[in-house]
């Protein structure tokens, strides 16, 4: 018996490992890591610690004595360069190699880099995806002026942070609107609204044409021609699954690595889970970007893996820390058709709720935890309540399910 291997020491890799141990699992269990820290949050990353209000070791999942006493060999600092399905080793960058029963790839995603022909090499160019990046962008991270290119929840969050550590910043995103890929024009008002209540500019339907400077960044030339004098850069425009040894030993991908409900990829004795897989959902396939994904498929794809397959069954939801305002998000909004808008119990607080036809399909609050969990609750157990009452403030959220 060689044992489980897993690939990508992140959230997904950490929880599938520590459910192995607590489903009884005793045999030989390895994860190994690229990164050369034991596995962390990625969330506070655009948050909190850039901020600078949170230790490193509070990032950490689990203490890394963990990991020793659950007998889990944990090799970080090291990336996995090959899968040999057919003598089911792997093999690492140093050349040596381990041999498995069954491998899971919890690989995660990779920043999308701004190409190197339009300066996207320069010094002082940024992403927020690894615990290295934002350490190395942190002593810059203070005053001075900073353009961030892409307006998803990533950069929005860390100009909100910026903008808190006396940065000037200013936000472009190419599409018509910050959030379209995302949310409805609501969530996006809102987010506009808040951000530029804050001193920062957002510039809509602006992409980056160009970044100048001699080494390290100056200035950025927009799609409209303008000039806009920088001292640092942040890219956040989106992630791709890392899909790449998967890939390379021939497993079936579409839009990631693609498994069954169980977690099995196509080929039974490698699962995959988290940012880099895709999964059945409701009729369609999905990929996930988030923290709840990772931990609950990894979790589900840990009883498959002993033999008891478990279909993953997704319930999406996800968060966003931006000032002092709280969006949480219940559901998937794709295929929606209408929207209504409930105001919250207090000023600058709502509720954006996502109906296709009839069905209510997700919901957005912001500052406003009981939309929240009311809404969380009814998606998941199909409930749809008209949307008329929905956005009617007399109507009082618990008598009407
Ligand atoms: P990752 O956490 O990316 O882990 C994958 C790991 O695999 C990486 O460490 C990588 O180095 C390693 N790896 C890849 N290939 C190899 C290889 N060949 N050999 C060895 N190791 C390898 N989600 C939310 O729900 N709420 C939020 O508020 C939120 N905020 C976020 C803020 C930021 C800045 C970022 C970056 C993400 C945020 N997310 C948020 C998303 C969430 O963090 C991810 O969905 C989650 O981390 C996915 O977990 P994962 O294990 O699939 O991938």
């Amino acid at each position: 018996m060689q044992g489980i291997v897993i690939i990508g020491a992140g959230q997904a890799g950490a929880s599938l490992a520590a459910r192995l141990r607590s489903l009884g699992y005793a045999g030989s269990l390895t994860l190994i890591g690229e990164e050369d820290v034991p596995p962390y949050q990625r969330p506070p990353l655009s948050k909190k610690y850039l901020l600078g209000e949170m230790e490193l070791e509070r990032l950490y999942l689990r203490p890394p004595s963990f990991y020793t006493e659950q007998q889990i060999t944990l090799k970080l600092g090291v990336r996995v360069s090959r899968i040999d399905r057919a003598a089911s080793r792997i093999e690492m960058q140093d050349g040596t190699t381990i041999g498995y029963d069954k491998l899971a790839l919890t690989t995660g995603a990779r920043p999308r880099l701004l190409p190197q022909t339009i300066g996207g090499g320069l010094d002082g160019v940024y992403y927020v995806r690894n615990l290295a990046d934002v350490d190395a962008m942190s002593p810059r991270f203070h005053g001075g002026r900073l353009l961030i290119v892409g307006g998803g929840y990533i950069g929005l969050e860390a100009a909100a942070v910026a903008r808190q550590r006396g940065m000037q910043v200013t936000v472009i995103e190419m599409a018509d609107r910050i959030l379209q890929r995302v949310a409805a024009p609501q969530t996006s008002d809102y987010f506009r609204a808040l951000h530029r209540s804050h001193g920062v500019e957002i510039r809509e339907g602006i992409g980056l044409d160009r970044l100048e400077g001699e080494h390290h960044v100056a200035r950025a030339i927009l799609s409209d021609g303008s000039v806009l004098e920088t001292d640092i850069v942040i890219a956040g425009i989106g992630v791709v699954p890392d899909t790449t040894l998967a890939r390379d030993c021939g497993l079936a991908l579409e839009n990631g690595i693609s498994v069954d409900a169980a977690g099995h990829s196509s080929d039974p004795r490698i699962f995959a889970a988290g940012d880099c897989a895709s999964f059945p959902y409701r009729g369609k396939r999905i990929r996930l970007e988030s923290v709840p994904n990772a931990i609950d498929m990894a979790e589900a794809v840990a009883s498959s893996m002993l033999g008891a397959d478990q279909d993953y069954v997704a319930r999406p939801w996800f968060w966003s820390d931006q000032y002092d305002v709280k969006l949480q998000i219940a559901g998937l909004n794709s295929g929606y058709d209408r929207v209504v808008v409930r105001p919250g119990p207090r000023d600058g607080t709502q509720s954006v709720w996502y109906y296709g036809g009839d069905a209510l399909l997700a919901v957005d609050a912001m500052n406003d935890p009981r939309a929240y969990m009311t809404g969380k609750r009814w998606i998941e157990a199909g409930i749809s309540p008209a949307a008329e009452a929905i956005a009617d403030p007399a109507t009082d959220l618990k008598t009407l399910a």
